[in-house]
C-alpha cells in the first residue's frame, strides 16, 4: 500500500512539537498540503521550516492560533476555511492529585483538550459532508480508557473525545467521511522528554533507565515495555487519514503498546 494524499489539505492542531509535529511531517510525506498550528508565530514558522527540511518538496504552511478559545478557532477557520483532513491533536497534561485540582484547571483542560476539537469539527465537517470526503481524527489517549489516578481531569477529557468522535461518526452515515480516535500510550514527545530528563536527574539514572523504569512502574501491563516514538503514533494517524482506511469509521484505534488489557 502506498498512501498518496496529493490534492488533500490537512490541518493538525498543536503541531509545532511532539506527536502533532510528527503527524504533520508524516502527512506532508504523503503529498498532502499540510497546515501546522501552534500558538505563536515563531514556533509555527520553525515547525514549517523543519518539515520542509525533513520532507523535500513538502507543501506546508502555518497558522498561529490558540485553539483553546472560540476566538482562536475563528482565527484559524478564517485563515483556512476548508480542510479535507482535520487532526484534533492539541492537548495538555499535568499530573495533579484530585484534591488539589481547582475548578480553573478542570475548565482549562476541557477547553484545550475537548472544546478545540468540538469547535473545529463544527466548522469543518459540514463541508466534508457536502463534498462527500473527509477525515477527522481525535488524538485521545489510553488514559481515556484507564483513567490515571494522578490526573483524573486529563482522563476525563480523553474519554470525552472518544464520545464526541463516535457521536460525530454517527453523522457520517452513508458518506465517505470518517471520524475516528487514535489512542497513544506514553510517547516520547518533547513534553514527555522534559519529564523523563527531570526524573533521570532526580533518581540519578540515565534517561534510558528512567524511561524504562517509568513504563515498568506506571504502566506495568505495557507489552512493548517502553515509550512509543512520536512516529509510531503518526504512522497510524496517517493511515486513518488515508483513502485506504475508508472502512474504518467510528473506531477507537490503539497505539498504546498493549497497556489496555481488554480484547475489544
Ligand atoms: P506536546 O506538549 O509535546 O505538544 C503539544 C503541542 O500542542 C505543542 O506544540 C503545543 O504548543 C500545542 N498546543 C498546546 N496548547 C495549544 C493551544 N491551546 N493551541 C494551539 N496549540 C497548542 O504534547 P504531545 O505529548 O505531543 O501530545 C499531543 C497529543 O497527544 C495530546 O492531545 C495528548 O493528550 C496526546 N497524548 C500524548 C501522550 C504522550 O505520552 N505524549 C500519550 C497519550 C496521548
Amino acid at each position: 500500500m502506498k498512501i498518496d494524499l496529493t490534492g488533500k489539505t490537512a490541518l493538525v492542531t498543536g503541531s509545532t512539537s511532539g506527536i502533532g509535529h510528527a503527524i504533520a511531517r508524516g502527512l506532508a510525506a504523503t503529498g498532502a498540503e499540510v497546515v501546522v498550528n501552534g500558538r505563536t508565530r515563531p514556533k509555527v514558522d520553525a515547525a514549517v521550516a523543519a518539515i520542509i527540511k525533513a520532507v523535500p518538496g513538502a507543501r506546508v504552511k502555518g497558522v498561529a492560533a490558540d485553539v483553546s478559545t472560540g476566538a482562536g478557532c475563528q482565527t484559524l477557520v478564517a485563515a483556512l476555511p476548508e480542510v479535507d483532513i482535520l487532526v484534533n491533536n492539541a492537548g495538555i497534561f499535568e499530573p495533579k492529585g484530585f484534591f488539589d485540582i481547582p475548578d480553573e484547571d478542570w475548565s482549562r483542560f476541557f477547553e484545550v483538550n475537548v472544546m478545540s476539537g468540538v469547535r473545529l469539527s463544527r466548522a469543518y465537517m459540514p463541508n466534508m459532508l457536502k463534498r462527500n470526503w473527509g477525515r477527522i481524527v481525535f488524538i485521545s489517549s489510553e488514559s481515556g480508557l484507564n483513567i490515571p489516578r494522578e490526573m483524573i481531569h486529563y482522563g476525563m477529557t480523553k474519554t470525552a473525545q472518544l464520545a464526541i468522535s463516535r457521536g460525530l461518526a454517527e453523522l457520517t452515515r452513508g458518506t465517505a467521511v470518517t471520524v475516528n480516535s487514535v489512542l497513544p500510550g506514553p510517547t516520547l514527545s518533547e513534553g514527555v522528554e522534559i519529564f523523563i530528563k527531570d526524573l533521570a536527574r532526580h533518581n540519578g539514572q540515565s534517561e534510558e533507565e528512567a524511561a524504562a523504569n517509568f513504563v515498568k512502574q506506571n504502566r506495568p501491563t505495557s507489552l512493548i515495555q517502553r515509550l512509543a516514538s512520536v512516529d509510531e503514533i503518526a504512522n497510524l494517524v496517517v493511515y486513518v487519514s488515508s483513502k485506504e482506511s475508508s472502512a474504518t469509521n467510528g473506531a477507537s484505534l490503539r497505539a498504546e503498546g498493549g497497556i489496555v488489557q481488554t480484547i475489544a
